[in-house]
């Protein structure tokens, strides 16, 4: 069983993020470009498939800046097998239709059972990628799993809707994504560490990849048109405990729907 996990890398969570108001792309500068955290989820799904069935083979695949190669080590010293990174100046600025062509393209050459990706990156939260690269391979897509079942024959997951949840299953190749209720993800250990840095990781350009794509390649796309910094946050409400603030904090809570 060959898996390939799609990963992101993307500023991190934790740090300040900002976006660049004239081009509306992320200012990638700012803060530290780490994986997303739902895709080493993702790949902790599959590394316990792996676990249990030594054979099965995981390549960690992403489109990004040159310096993606960072996310991609760290998914290998966590138990990925192997890496291919595509990057290319052409891809700058791209939307999800560009990426998913540009991914479904990898997935394609590298060939594998079962795609598994993030429900939803942190930074452009589009949440489309891995059912628009499903679409472009013409393989069944079963999103936002909370649970996953992998076997040799096929996958199966839980996933939430309105009311209710759904089983859903499928036979292979299919492409998942998974939420973050899916798996905690493993450290990597010393010994994976030392491992990754001999573990095979490809770059692939546009060229090698023999496709062209990119915003310039789009007959039609998505573009920006202004971006405006979100404002400040305003200060919430005060309880003061004067004898009723269990009262008044149900209150704030069921306005905000959290009860
Ligand atoms: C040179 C270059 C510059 C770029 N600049 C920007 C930029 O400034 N701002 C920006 O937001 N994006 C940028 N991108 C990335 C690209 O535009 C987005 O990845 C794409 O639009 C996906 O949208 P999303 O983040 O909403 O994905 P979602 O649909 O929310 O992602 C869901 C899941 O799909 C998978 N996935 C999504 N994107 C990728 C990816 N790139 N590689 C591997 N797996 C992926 C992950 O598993 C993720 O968890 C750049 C890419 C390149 C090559």
């Amino acid at each position: 069983m060959k898996i390939v996990v799609l990963a992101k890398q993307v500023p991190d969570t934790w740090s300040d993020r900002k976006i660049n108001l004239e081009t509306g792309m992320l200012d990638r500068e700012a803060s530290e470009p780490v994986p997303d955290e739902i895709n080493e989820r993702a790949l902790e799904v599959a590394l316990q498939f792996k676990d249990a069935n030594p054979d099965a083979e995981i390549v960690a695949l992403s489109m990004g800046l040159e310096d993606t190669t960072k996310t991609l080590r760290k998914l290998l010293s966590m138990g990925a097998d192997s890496a291919v990174l595509v990057t290319d100046p052409a891809l700058a600025g791209s939307d999800m239709v560009q990426t998913s062509r540009v991914l479904a393209a990898a997935v394609q050459r590298i060939a594998p059972d079962l795609l598994v990706a993030g429900n939803e990156a942190t930074d452009g939260r589009g949440g489309m990628v891995p059912a628009m690269v499903a679409e472009i391979l013409g393989w069944p897509v079963l999103p936002s799993l909370d649970e996953v079942a992998i076997t040799a024959e096929g996958v199966s997951g839980t996933t939430q809707v309105d009311g209710g949840s759904l089983s859903l299953s499928s036979g292979l190749p299919a492409a998942i994504s998974v939420t973050e209720k899916s798996a905690e993800a493993r450290f990597p250990n010393f010994k994976g560490i030392m491992q990754a840095k001999k573990k095979p990781m490809e770059t692939w350009s546009l060229a090698e990849l023999g496709i062209q794509a990119g915003p310039d390649a789009a007959p039609v796309r998505s573009v920006m048109v202004s971006a405006e910094a979100r404002p400040p946050k305003e200060a919430g409400p005060k309880v003061v405990d004067d004898g009723t603030a269990a009262s008044q904090l149900a209150e704030f809570l069921a306005a905000q729907r959290l009860i």
